[in-house]
């Protein structure tokens, strides 16, 4: 059996970081990224790859169908209970499919949605830094201030019915991002221990 925690946040919110934190601190936690998926693929050279760099580059979402295999794939094949997977759903089409999807499978319970929450302006400044700072050949494609915005926007436009959807299911939990990185840190691997 499969615990899940999924965490959303806004571009820049720093989830990823913060879940990859807690998995490296933690033997019996693991952390997949959906950003950090779809761009192994890309570096992987596949004509998948291909097609899923057409999508990055633009801060468009990838298909429902990419997305959805790729999240399942690496919850049935994470080596230990405990899963973190961050930047999923996206959009309410991902919430209902992965909702239908975890109802059928036995295999799979959802622990918690944890979304890290911080201001637009946080959001812009931390994207900004990061491109500013990005060694030659880390360049993300999508960490411009013109992606940024369209990012922030697929973000933001489907955010309150996802909200209203896991608080009525009890699942969902707001961490305030607008912290430093341990007190984040330390915030959400506390929570998620209580549930496991
Ligand atoms: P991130 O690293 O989380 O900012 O994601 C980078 C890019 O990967 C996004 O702008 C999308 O193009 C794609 N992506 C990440 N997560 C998802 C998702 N749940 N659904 C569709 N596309 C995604």
């Amino acid at each position: 059996m499969k615990n899940l925690f999924l965490i959303i946040g806004a571009p820049g919110s720093g989830k990823t970081t913060d879940a990859s934190i807690i998995a490296e601190k933690n033997d019996n936690i693991v952390h997949y990224s959906t950003g950090d998926m779809l761009r192994e693929e890309v570096a992987n050279g596949s004509e998948l790859g291909l097609e899923i760099e057409s999508y990055i580059a633009k801060g468009a979402l990838v298909p429902l169908n990419i997305i959805v295999n790729t999240i399942v794939s690496a919850i049935n094949n994470a080596p230990v209970a405990n899963v973190l997977i961050d930047g999923y759903p996206r959009s309410t089409e991902q919430m209902i499919a992965f909702d239908k999807l975890v109802e059928k499978e036995d295999n799979i319970r959802l622990a918690s949605v944890i979304e890290v929450r911080v201001s637009e302006q946080v959001a812009k400044d931390r994207i900004l830094g990061r491109a500013a700072d990005a060694k030659p050949g880390e360049e993300r494609s999508d960490d411009s201030i013109e992606v940024f915005f369209d990012r922030m926007k697929i973000y933001t436009d489907p955010l309150a019915e996802i909200q209203a959807f896991y608080t009525e299911k009890n699942l969902l939990t707001v961490i305030s991002g607008e912290r430093t990185l341990e007190e984040v840190v330390e915030d959400m691997e506390a929570f998620v221990k209580s549930k496991i």
